[in-house]
């Protein structure tokens, strides 16, 4: 059997093709490597390099596909726009020393997708999402795929996906890095005029402020009302602010009733911003 080469003497491959593809993840199973794959749209940060950096802890090989699919686009939104730093990219799991990248061309394309959270206001994303994780993780055959929980409601939508294609690999969850004042990292950041910018932390704040007041027994629909004034009085047009069960996304009473999560999702001016945090 071929012996595996360490971290170090291997060099990141981009791999566009899926012939290619096939061939890497081959090699990697006759040398008995254990298969990651991070799936993300390009214009990294560091919120991305910790996905790569928890799936290198956990498995030999890395692979970060990165292919910004248009099926998760609604017509209105920004596919045209989306920031594009593959060189960056590429320069920064180079140096990470992530194995390969996966960029395909065009075409690479009931329960928690439909919880009445980002499904409300982006009709189309998790029907895009899915198409697109499924077909990576057929491609890729990993034995685990990371996601980040800053995208929580995904996170879930992708678990059960992979349940009901009873795919083998398994999805790993990874906190959410956050800028020192709170505000999630996310590619749309940059969108944020440097007023709007000054504005993004009060979303993680009033997250917080909400999440202490549920935790001392306040009555949850009285702290989510007064969550939703603070977002909206900080410049924020909200889209959703929710408590919800940490599992399956329903609707919850009480914190006796399970896990809860704060997800809010909300505009300033043309950036929607997303944010979830724990109770
Ligand atoms: P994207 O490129 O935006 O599709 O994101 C790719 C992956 O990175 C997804 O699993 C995201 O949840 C994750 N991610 C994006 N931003 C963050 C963040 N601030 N912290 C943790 N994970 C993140």
């Amino acid at each position: 059997m071929a012996k595996r080469p360490t971290r170090s003497q291997r060099h990141l491959r981009v791999i566009r093709a899926l012939p290619a593809l096939k061939r890497a993840i081959a090699d990697c199973r006759a040398r008995r490597c254990k298969i990651a794959l991070v799936p993300t749209m390009g214009a990294l940060h560091a919120g991305h390099l910790a996905l790569v950096r928890a799936a290198q802890r956990r498995a030999d090989r890395v692979i970060v596909s990165i292919f910004v699919n248009p099926t998760q686009f609604a017509p209105h939104e920004d596919l045209k726009t989306y920031p594009q730093t593959f060189a960056a990219d590429i320069a920064a799991l180079a140096a990470l020393k992530a194995d390969m990248v996966w960029a395909p061309g065009g075409g690479g394309g009931g329960g928690p997708a439909t919880a009445g959270l980002e499904d409300a206001f982006r009709p189309h994303f998790f029907a895009g999402v899915a198409t697109v994780v499924a077909k990576l993780l057929i491609q890729c055959e990993p034995d685990i795929a990371m996601f980040g929980e800053k995208d929580f409601q995904q996170l879930k939508v992708v678990t059960q996906l992979a349940r009901d294609l009873d795919l083998k690999t398994r999805i790993v969850g990874a906190p959410i890095v956050r800028e020192a004042d709170g505000l999630a990292l996310s590619s749309r950041n940059r969108y944020l005029s440097p007023a709007e910018r000054a504005k993004a932390p009060a979303l993680h704040r009033v997250l917080g402020e909400c999440a202490i007041g549920i935790a001392a027994g306040k009555p949850i629909a009285a702290v989510l009302d007064q969550g939703r004034t603070a977002i909206t009085a900080a410049g924020f047009a909200l889209d959703y602010l929710e408590a919800r069960h940490g599992e399956t996304l329903a609707p919850i009473a009480s914190p006796k009733a399970g896990p809860i999560r704060l997800l809010v999702a909300a505009r300033l001016g043309s950036t929607r911003l997303i944010d979830n945090v724990a109770v």
